[in-house]
């Protein structure tokens, strides 16, 4: 499998006192997406930024603006979140009742889809959904905090996935960095 990799430096490392310079500075070194956290303090026990921040940067930056959306009931939210600016939109399988209704909602707006799986949530749940998504995410640390160790069992699941979808685009997202980077990709 030659997929390509992407690096997608999170919002959440940045100084949020500079945000623009910070982005822009990502760019600059090649990155090709920013990783927009968005928490509510529901799902996930920390808030972290809403729209009006996506909104603001999206005058500064030609990035993907990769959102991934930490929040329950997501379908509330997903027109707000296109009219910031959101490229790709990831929504948790655990955040709505209707997985396929979000789904359906956000590709209306016609922009890329993506579902994130905590780490205790099985691949089955995306079973019947798969071939409608842009992407899927596998959290390789559980959701809200940042600076989280890597679960290695993870690397079972990414093998999973590649052979369900050959062709989907898999992101990882918690406690990745040079020796963890290297095992996802082996992993497909
Ligand atoms: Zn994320």
């Amino acid at each position: 499998m030659n997929k390509k990799i992407i690096i997608a430096p999170s919002l959440l490392a940045a100084d949020f006192s500079k945000l623009k310079e910070e982005i822009q500075e990502v760019e600059k070194y090649g990155a090709e997406y920013l990783h927009l956290d968005v928490m509510d303090g529901a799902f996930v026990p920390n808030i972290s930024f809403g729209t009006p921040v996506i909104s603001a940067l999206r005058k500064h930056s030609n990035l993907v603006f990769d959102v991934h959306l930490m929040i329950e009931n997501p379908d509330r939210f997903i027109k707000d979140f296109v009219d910031a600016g959101a490229d790709i939109i990831t929504v948790h399988a655990e955040s709505t009742k209707h997985l396929n209704r979000t789904i359906q909602l956000i590709k209306s707006y016609g922009k890329k889809v993506g579902v994130s799986l905590n780490p205790s949530t099985p691949l089955d749940v995306i079973k019947y959904d798969v071939q409608n998504l842009d992407m899927v995410l596998i959290m390789t640390v559980n959701p809200g905090f940042g600076g989280q160790a890597f679960i290695e069992k993870m690397t079972d699941k990414i093998k999973e996935l590649r052979t369900i979808a050959p062709q989907i685009d898999i992101e990882v997202d918690g406690g990745i960095n040079e020796e963890t980077g290297k095992k996802v990709k082996e992993a497909g």
